[in-house]
């Protein structure tokens, strides 16, 4: 007998309906780069790239080694995001036809020696603060204001589009534009971005939790399928606590489920009683404190709910994005921490 296990079901040709409905929002011209850092957001990093490649632009890595097997899988463009430090790391991007992106002032020097041979994306702090070289450093920049090169930015709040920075960060973005004589390339929206603002999409969009269906919109879908197995079933009376804690409490009498899978799997031991999941296709609720290993689920309406059967954390059918809403988390950070014993099937590559 094979001893159960929870598994991660991602369905490729879901990313690629999600990407064809992101490109949707955008203008003919406009370059989609598909952002597979961090393993694709938990996706495969090679999989995804040869499962996407025909749909995108381009790729977005963060560092080296991503791009690297990105371009063993792919022959489009690849922007390593946050920039290269060493010449060791230059000549090898050279050589592989990786661009970069310059960021901060210190990179200065060392980008220079590679100008004439690379594509580099010149990054503006416009507001968000994090990376990005200042507004009154950039004319120390001229000698990358070419037609090859991309004047990009970041946002901080693209997925609130009524907070004021975005205007600030929209403005900055475009004086500087207007001092660059206009030459370069640009690039400013992520995923929100082209959702929240897609008369800013320009030269190239920057895209990663949409292709993976991580917001809530009616034509995107979760490209992935976190489930596991029903292992016990408990009948109590009600009143009796459940877990670590007892914290929860039977508000009658109640079958609960307890379901293989907890957050050593990188289910967030924060989840709350009446965090979603689909048993049977019936949609029910968390009850009492994650464990380790497991989970107990409210089964009491679900007549049919045998040891056995499956019980679906996020899928297709039930967007991760409600469980990230429930538990104060975010999308990124579910699927990009679902641990390595988790079973993984790739669909529709
Ligand atoms: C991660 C990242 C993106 C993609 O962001 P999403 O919100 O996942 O679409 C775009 N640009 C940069 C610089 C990033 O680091």
């Amino acid at each position: 007998m094979i001893e159960p296990n929870s598994e991660l079901i991602i369905d490729f040709e879901l990313v690629r309906n999600n990407i064809q409905e992101i490109k949707k929002k955008l203008p003919k011209h406009c370059n989609f780069m598909g952002v597979i850092k961090s393993d694709a957001y938990g996706h495969d990093l090679k999989i995804a790239t040869n499962a996407i490649k025909d749909v995108v632009d381009g790729f977005g890595a963060v560092r080296l080694d991503e791009a690297l097997v990105i371009r063993e899988n792919s022959s489009k463009p690849i922007l390593a995001m946050q920039g290269v430090y060493s010449s060791d790391a230059y000549d090898l991007i050279k050589q592989k036809n990786i661009w970069t992106v310059v960021h901060s002032i210190s990179q200065l020097p060392l980008a220079k020696q590679y100008q004439n041979n690379l594509i580099f994306w010149i990054k503006l702090n416009t507001g968000m603060n994090r990376l990005g070289i200042k507004l009154n450093e950039l004319d120390q920049f001229k000698s990358f204001f070419t037609d090859s090169n991309v004047l990009m930015t970041h946002l901080a709040c693209a997925d609130n589009p009524s907070d004021k920075l975005n205007k600030i960060q929209f403005d900055n973005f475009e004086n500087s534009w207007n001092e660059v004589s206009k030459n370069m390339k640009r690039s400013i929206l992520n995923s929100n971005g082209v959702l929240n603002f897609p008369e800013h999409s320009y030269d190239w969009v920057r895209v990663g939790i949409a292709m993976y269906g991580g917001i809530d919109l009616p034509n995107l879908k979760t490209a992935m399928k976190f489930r596991s197995q029903i292992i016990s079933i408990q009948s109590l009376d009600a009143g009796q606590r459940i877990g670590y804690g007892g914290r929860a409490k039977t508000k009658r009498a109640s079958r609960i489920a307890i379901v293989y899978c907890g957050y050593a799997d990188g289910f967030p031991q924060t989840a709350k009683d009446g965090t979603s999941v689909l048993v049977n296709d019936r949609l029910t609720k968390i009850i009492g404190r994650v464990s380790m290993d497991l989970i107990s689920v409210d089964v009491s309406e679900i007549n049919d709910c045998k040891i056995g059967d499956w019980c679906e954390l996020w899928s297709p059918d039930l967007s991760i994005v409600q469980n990230a809403n429930k538990n104060n988390l975010i999308s990124y950070e579910l699927m990009t921490k679902i641990s390595s014993r988790v079973t993984r099937k790739y669909l529709n590559l």
